[in-house]
């Protein structure tokens, strides 16, 4: 950039002084060629003036002469020696080239110029020049003449003096005009004689006026014409030499040709100075924006000057703070949460694992709203945030000076509590859960809001940043509002909550995987003692975890909403086995246990008619338990299920009734048929005892009510000999059967028939 300057610059100053010069010189020209003129002008005045001078000292000459009364005398007398003398005298006198004497007859009688012969003087021609003198052609040459009569007192006869128009006379010219004279006489335009001061134009015969080169030499000419009389023509010719007007310039066109060249010299310098002076500010900014680029933003960017290089300078200065800024700003938001301006998880992960590397202990909390749920539908987004963000500020200076509060969206606060000891931890997170339970105005509504808290310390409880997270959130799972809003993460809890999430993953595919079994319990009938029913109960077996619980994961399939796919799978089994049951010959009842979700689904009694329609079975072959507490979840509805369930045909029992809070009052309006008491009264079932007096009233209110009753648990002799004298209806039990195989249970059948027999002790 700074050649490029310079070589402009300099490029441009050059041409400028080029044209400088140029002007200069050409005008230099004009000025010359203008003082040429004048000078011819003035020389030309001169010339005429001069002319007219010697005119005149002519004429007064003659006019002495002709007055001088010797000279009247010897011309009177005829005295031609002392005319003579006198004419020379005369002609001497005043430098003329000759003197003539006419008589009175215009004879020339004699002449200043020796002769061989008077006759031949001839004047050729006569033109008046001023008021006495005449322009003459003479003997072929041009003379300046003067004629005076000579009077005694009658003119006797006249006289004549005349100047040459010759070189001597161009030589005395030139010195006085300074300019070359020439004088030219011709003849028919052929020039008969010519007398020039300069060598130039002997014999030249151009009489034009202008500016004329000849022989290398530039002149500026002018014509004056003296005589013009056909054919003769006498003309001066007046010249200004240009050369010498020209040389004048010369010196000054040196000059300023030095002047031209100098400041050339001291511009370029100065140009070379300014370009680095430019170039350098430009260097230093192309420097500041690499810092820039590369990210660092410390060094101000500034110029001391007040040109356009200085704004510049200032607008990138302006840019790098602001980047800098943008930068500061873009990495806060890396790190922080938008909406409470806390730091986030990342920045909480890391120092985690600072203080897990440096070997230090600490506890972790992670801390939610209770209701955070319901609020969010009830009072939307908005409010929430505004929420959060009050319950972050309530928290300001609340906290101990070397702890973490960060926040992270759909999780809720952690704070870290580095070098603390578990029980000191629960005092700081109890007064946060306290402070942030205290009450709020968000928007227009006072409230109070409830937090828990799951906590985890290391190392006892881990030793790995993402596990810690993790062990917090279940931990803060078994917290609940109250006493207890705060809860220590344990082990096995977490066991049993990986536990928990694999079997309801796995769940789902329990069926394709053909994992799932149906198992039958028999009932005995205690009247006839005859099986005549079983219930149907599932198992599955895990592939890896083997045998799960049905309290387990029908548990599970409840809460996960898998269980209307397990329903439909034991109704299929179960249908299925009737089917075959009743090809064989065989005619059992069976009982298949329901839940709530099951009443809940308006198409479940449907499906089921359609299922029993095709496989061809009797409604009256399938008998349908349901909990009490399922049926009063939602009372109306399940009422509605039960009623087509019972008009299609189907048997119904309420299932585990004591367990639930409902009256037999309240079962009379439902359309069942049993009453199955629940194990945990017929398992201790001895004479006298709560559980005793809770059954025998039980089927006797049961019993009034026209329901049948069926004792479940029943693991020993003495129960199932007391539910007989009571009256119980069906026994169903361990001491009976335990729930078998399809095989075992046919078996068993065969087995057992008659063992349990009417009245008889077992
Ligand atoms: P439940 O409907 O009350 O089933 C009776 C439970 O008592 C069965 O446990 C049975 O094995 C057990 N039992 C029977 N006699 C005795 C005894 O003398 N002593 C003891 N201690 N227990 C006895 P199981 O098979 O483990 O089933 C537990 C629960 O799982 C069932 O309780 C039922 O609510 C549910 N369940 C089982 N299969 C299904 C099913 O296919 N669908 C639905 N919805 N629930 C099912
Ligand atoms: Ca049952
Ligand atoms: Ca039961």
């Amino acid at each position: 950039m700074r050649t490029r300057l310079i070589v402009t610059s300099v490029g441009l100053l050059a041409l400028v002084l080029g044209a400088v010069f140029l002007a200069v010189y050409t005008s230099t020209d004009v000025s010359a060629n203008r003082q040429a003129q004048r000078q011819l002008q003035v020389g030309s005045n001169v010339f005429s003036n001069l002319l007219e001078a010697r005119a005149r000292e002519l004429t007064s000459a003659t006019q002495i002469l002709v007055a001088d009364f010797g000279f009247r005398q010897a011309v009177a007398t005829g005295d031609l020696p002392t005319i003579r003398s006198a004419l020379l005298n005369q002609v001497q006198r005043i430098g003329a080239d000759q003197a003539m004497f006419f008589d009175a007859q215009g004879v020339l009688r004699i002449s200043s110029v020796n002769r061989p012969t008077a006759k031949a003087v001839e004047v050729q021609a006569l033109q008046p020049f001023s008021d006495q003198a005449m322009m003459a052609m003479i003997d072929q040459r041009p003379y300046l003449l003067v004629q005076a009569v000579v009077r005694a007192p009658v003119p006797v006869g006249q006289v004549a003096m005349a100047f040459s128009l010759d070189e001597a006379l161009a030589r005395e010219m030139q010195k006085l005009t300074g300019l070359e004279i020439r004088f030219v006489s011709s003849r028919d335009d052929n020039v008969m004689s010519s007398f020039s001061t300069s060598p130039y134009a002997q014999n030249d015969m151009d009489l034009h006026e202008g500016t004329q080169t000849l022989e290398g030499e530039g002149y500026l000419t002018t014509v004056i014409s003296l005589l013009d009389q056909q054919p003769y023509k006498v003309a001066a010719q007046l010249a200004s030499p240009l050369s010498e007007t020209l040389a004048s310039f010369d010196v000054l066109k040196r000059e300023l040709l030095i002047i031209t060249l100098v400041a050339l010299v001291a511009s370029s310098l100065l140009a070379v100075r300014f370009s680095s002076s430019l170039a350098r500010p430009v260097a230093l900014l192309a420097e500041a924006a690499m810092r820039i680029g590369r990210g660092d933003y410390t060094g101000q960017v500034r110029l001391a000057r007040s040109d356009e290089l200085g704004l510049l300078a200032e607008r990138i200065d302006a840019m790098r703070s602001g980047i800098a800024e943008r930068e500061e700003l873009i990495a806060h938001n890396a790190l922080h949460d938008p909406l409470t301006g806390l730091p986030n998880v990342s920045v909480l992960r890391e120092q985690l694992r600072a203080s897990l590397v440096s070997g230090q202990r600490g506890v972790l909390a992670q801390c939610n709203l209770v209701t955070a749920d319901l609020m969010l539908k009830a009072r939307g987004q908005d409010f929430m945030d505004t929420l959060i963000r009050q319950s972050v500020a309530s928290l300001e200076g609340q906290l101990p000076a070397d702890s973490l509060l960060a926040w992270q969206p759909g999780v809720g606060f952690l704070l870290l509590l580095d070098r603390r000891e578990l029980d000191e931890a629960v005092v700081v997170i109890d007064a946060m859960l306290a402070r942030l339970g205290e009450k709020l105005q968000v928007d227009d509504i006072k409230l109070s809001s409830q937090w828990l808290a799951g906590v985890v310390a290391w190392p006892l409880h881990g030793g790995d940043p993402h596990e810690l997270l993790r062990q917090a959130s279940i931990a803060l799972a078994d917290a609940a509002p109250g006493p207890e809003r705060i809860a220590v993460y344990q082990a096995q809890r977490d066991q049993a909550y990986q536990r928990r999430i694999r079997l309801a993953r796995d769940l789902r595919y329990a069926p394709q995987h053909k994992e799932l079994t149906a198992v039958f319990q028999p009932k005995l009938d205690l009247a006839s003692g005859e099986v005549r029913q079983v219930e149907a109960l599932m198992r599955w077996n895990h592939s890896e975890l083997g045998a799960i619980s049905p309290d387990e994961f029908i548990t599970l399939a409840e809460q996960t909403g898998s269980i209307g796919m397990l329903t439909q799978w034991m109704m299929a089994a179960v249908l299925s086995q009737l089917r075959s049951w009743i090809d064989r010959g065989i005619h059992l009842q069976v009982a298949m246990n329901i839940s709530a979700r099951d009443l809940d689904d308006p198409e479940f009694p449907q499906r089921i008619e359609r299922m029993l329609h095709a496989q061809q079975i009797s409604p009256d072959y399938l008998s349908l338990e349901v909990t009490e507490s399922a049926v009063m979840r939602d009372p109306e509805r399940s009422l509605q299920s039960l009623r087509i369930l019972r008009d299609l045909g189907i048997a119904l029992a309420v299932d585990d009734y004591g367990t639930g809070y409902s009256s037999l009052a309240m079962l009379k309006s439902l359309p069942v048929q049993d009453l199955k008491i629940d194990k945990s009264f017929v398992l201790q079932l001895t004479e006298g005892s709560d559980d005793a007096v809770i059954v025998k009233s039980t089927i006797e209110l049961a019993h009034n009510m026209g329901l049948k009753v069926i004792a479940e648990g029943i693991e020993n002799v003495q129960s199932l000999n007391w539910l007989k004298e009571r009256h119980c209806d069906v026994a169903q039990g361990y001491f009976i059967s335990r729930p078998l195989a399809v095989p075992d249970l046919e078996r068993w059948i065969e087995q057992t028939r008659g063992t349990f027999g009417v009245g008889e002790r077992v």
